[in-house]
């Protein structure tokens, strides 16, 4: 039997962890697919896709630098990639490219679920305003927090993010001076790359409330600057990102195959000890 056909596309790719994921969901749920990482040049996102399409490509994840331009590619937008502007996974079927986002729903099952922080009636602090961010808006203010604060370097982006999302709740943005009039949060997300480049961001030490969750949705980087700052802060847990990572590829694993691979035992092998 031909496996069906699906791949990760980006640039770079070798370093994605998504083929190991994948087939490893796939050899646990008796499926069989073939999934390979696929370079793409930037600028070629569209032919790469094309190609892929007419070799009979079922589905795809999309990492950087892409998911802009999946979201142009695509022929039907679901919700949630439609309000993040950003898609990280296909599916090709009856002729149309169907897009989602599975970032911010990954990252709240990692946090509700794997780590036990359900968000209702919490208050939550998401650092950064880029594409992370926008994925998690729409699934984190259905989680039904008491406070939803987006901080930027830029509080202009922030405020205009938190009103693009208005018609779900009531989410804020601000600059990240403007940080100190607000109480602790329950929840601290570094949503920035800083830790990609071994910096902290501007965040101060009196936005962790004790005992609270803070995570950093990079991963494989250990005990980053913001994992430490909110250890010495009195965090009462701190995790990175790999939960949010193989929850993503979980969620585009169940919506092509139709069936749910456990998570559990994959997040432990690919955890990188935080310290
Ligand atoms: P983007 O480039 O879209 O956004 C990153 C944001 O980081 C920018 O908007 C900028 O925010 C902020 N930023 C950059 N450098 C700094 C700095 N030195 N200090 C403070 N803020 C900074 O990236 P993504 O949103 O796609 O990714 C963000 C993080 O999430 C990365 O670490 C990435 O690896 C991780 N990630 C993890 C995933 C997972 O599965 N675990 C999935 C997707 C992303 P501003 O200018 O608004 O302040």
């Amino acid at each position: 039997m031909t496996p069906d056909r699906y791949a990760v596309i980006g640039n770079p790719i070798a370093q994605s962890k998504s083929p190991l994921i994948h087939q490893a969901f796939a050899q646990a749920t008796c499926q069989v697919i073939s999934y390979v990482p696929l370079l793409a040049p930037v600028g070629g996102f569209a032919v790469e896709v094309d190609r892929f399409r007419a070799a009979g490509g079922q589905g795809l994840n999309v990492t950087a630098p892409f998911k802009l331009d999946a979201f142009a590619y695509a022929t039907r937008l679901l919700d949630r990639a439609r309000l993040a502007g950003a898609v990280n996974a296909m599916k090709f079927e009856d002729g149309e490219a169907v897009a989602d986002n599975f970032d911010g729903i990954g990252l709240l099952t990692d946090i509700q679920r794997n780590l036990g922080r359900p968000l209702a009636g919490k208050r939550v602090l998401l650092l950064g305003a880029g594409g992370a961010v926008r994925g998690a808006m729409l699934p984190f203010l259905q989680a039904d927090p008491a406070a939803l604060v987006v901080a930027s370097r830029d509080a202009g982006k922030a405020q205009a993010l938190a009103a693009e999302f208005g018609a779900y709740g009531a989410p804020l943005g601000i600059g990240y001076a403007d940080l100190a009039g607000q109480a602790p949060f329950d929840l601290v997300a570094n949503a920035t790359s800083a830790s990609l480049f071994g910096e902290l961001p501007p965040v101060s030490p009196a936005s962790f409330a004790p005992g609270c969750l803070a995570y950093d949705l990079a991963y494989g980087k250990g005990l980053t600057p913001f994992l430490r700052l909110a250890q010495q802060a009195g965090a009462g847990q701190v995790a990175d990102g790999v939960g949010m990572l193989v929850e993503q590829a979980a969620e585009a694993f169940a919506w092509w195959r139709g069936v749910r691979p456990a998570t559990a035992a994959l997040i432990a092998r690919l955890t990188v000890p935080l310290r």
